[in-house]
C-alpha cells in the first residue's frame, strides 16, 4: 500500500521484470507493455481504491456495454528522461483534461485527478527503468475508460473500468507521407464526437483510410463533412500548412481534436517570431498555392512523432508534390519542442512536470 498526497493506491508488484527480455533498440510502436498498470473501477456511484498490480488480461461478461455501444475514450501522452534520470511528462493537465471533456461527451462519469495524476505518477516511478534516455526514447502512456456494465441495452453504463497502460517506443520515421485530401468520407461532423478521444472516432477512420492505402497513400487529409471544402486534421494528428511564410491550421471545434501538439506549436512558433494564423483553409486554396508555387510544408502534429511532414497530396484524382522544404518549420519546431521536453532547452512555458 502506498499514501501518495491525496489518494491511497493499492499496490501489488510483479514477482519478476520482463526488462530483460526487451529489445529497446528495435520496439514496434504500441506493442510491448510494461511490468504493471493501472486500474480503478466505477462501482456502485463511486470510484473505487485504484490498484497498480501486473500488467494482465482481465475477464469481462460478453455483454459489457463497451463491446456494443463503443463506449470507450482514451488518451495519448508520454514520459521522457532526461540526462540525470528524471522522468517527466510534457503538460499532462491538458490530457487530463481532454480525457474527462471526452467522459463527458460519451455520458461516463469523470475520472477524479488525484486517480488520474496521482495515480500516473505512481506508476511511473515502479516503471521508469522502463523509460530510457536519450533524444526519441519515450515511454507511451495510455489512459483509457472502458464501460464494463452489463446488459445488451443502448444507455450509459452504471459501471466503468480506468486503466493506464504503458508502453516504451523510439522515435519513429513514417517514411514519405502522401495523403488524399477526403472528398466523401468524414471523420466528425457537427455535433458529433470529433472533439473526443472515442475509440469509435477511429474504428471509422480505418475503412476509408485502407481504401486510401491501397492507393498507395498513407493518410487521409479530412475535410469537414457539411462541405468537404475545409481541411481540418491529417490522420490522426492535428495540420499545419505553411503557405508563403505564415503557418496555417484550424481552429478547434466540435469537429476538431484539441492536441496539445498543435496548441503548444502554435505558442512555440510565435516565440521565434514565425507568423501562424488559426484559421480554417480551404482545398481550394491548397490546389492554388502548390500550383503558384507558394505551398512550403504540410504536417502533421501530434504526441506520437511530434511532426509528420506530408510530400504530396491527391485532390480530385490529381496528385500534387511539394517542392523539397529548405529551413522546414516542422522540423525546426519538432527540435524546439523534443529539447523542452528532454529538457535540453529551458522550459520557460512550464510546460514539463
Ligand atoms: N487529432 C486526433 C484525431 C488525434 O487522435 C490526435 C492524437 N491524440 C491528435 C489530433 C493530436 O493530439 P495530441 O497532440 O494531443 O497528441
Amino acid at each position: 500500500m502506498s499514501t501518495t498526497n491525496s489518494i491511497e493506491i493499492d499496490i501489488q508488484k510483479a514477482a519478476t521484470s520482463k526488462i530483460s527480455q526487451i529489445d529497446f533498440e528495435n520496439l514496434a510502436f504500441g506493442n510491448i507493455f510494461t511490468d504493471h498498470m493501472l486500474l480503478c473501477d466505477f462501482a456502485d456511484g463511486a470510484w473505487q481504491k485504484p490498484v497498480i498490480k501486473p500488467y494482465e488480461p482481465f475477464l469481462m461478461d460478453p455483454s459489457s456495454r463497451v463491446f456494443h455501444y463503443g463506449q470507450a475514450i482514451f488518451e495519448g501522452m508520454k514520459a521522457y528522461k532526461d540526462e540525470q534520470d528524471s522522468v517527466w511528462l510534457f503538460r499532462p493537465e491538458e490530457n487530463f483534461i481532454r480525457f474527462n471533456k471526452s467522459a463527458n461527451r460519451l455520458a461516463m462519469p469523470s475520472v477524479p485527478e488525484p486517480v488520474f495524476m496521482d495515480g500516473l505518477k505512481e506508476l511511473l516511478k515502479i516503471e521508469q527503468e522502463w523509460v530510457k534516455k536519450g533524444k526519441g526514447n519515450s515511454l507511451y502512456i495510455r489512459p483509457f475508460m472502458i464501460a464494463t456494465g452489463t446488459g445488451v441495452i443502448a444507455a450509459p453504463s452504471s459501471q466503468y473500468r480506468f486503466m493506464i497502460i504503458l508502453s516504451p517506443a523510439k522515435s519513429y520515421y513514417s517514411g514519405e507521407v502522401k495523403v488524399i485530401i477526403a472528398e466523401h468520407y468524414s471523420r466528425a461532423a457537427n455535433g458529433g464526437i470529433g472533439a473526443a478521444k472515442a475509440a469509435g472516432n477511429y474504428s471509422g477512420q480505418f475503412y476509408p483510410t485502407k481504401l486510401a492505402n491501397e492507393k498507395g497513400f498513407q493518410q487521409i487529409i479530412w475535410t469537414d463533412d457539411a462541405t468537404h471544402t475545409k481541411l481540418e486534421e491529417a490522420g490522426t494528428m492535428n495540420v499545419f500548412f505553411r503557405i508563403g511564410d505564415t503557418l496555417y491550421t484550424a481552429p478547434t471545434s466540435e469537429r476538431i481534436l484539441d492536441g496539445v501538439t498543435r496548441k503548444s506549436l502554435i505558442e512555440l512558433a510565435e516565440r521565434e517570431g514565425l507568423k501562424v494564423e488559426v484559421r480554417s483553409v480551404l482545398v481550394s486554396e491548397l490546389v492554388e498555392a502548390v500550383q503558384n508555387g507558394t505551398l512550403k510544408e504540410i504536417f502533421g502534429a501530434g504526441t506520437a512523432a511530434v511532426v509528420n511532414p506530408i510530400i504530396g497530396f491527391s485532390y480530385q484524382d490529381v496528385y500534387y508534390e511539394l517542392p523539397p522544404t529548405e529551413n522546414s518549420y516542422a522540423l525546426q519546431l519538432k527540435e524546439k519542442l523534443n529539447n523542452i521536453q528532454y529538457k535540453l532547452a529551458e522550459d520557460t512555458f512550464g510546460w514539463t512536470v
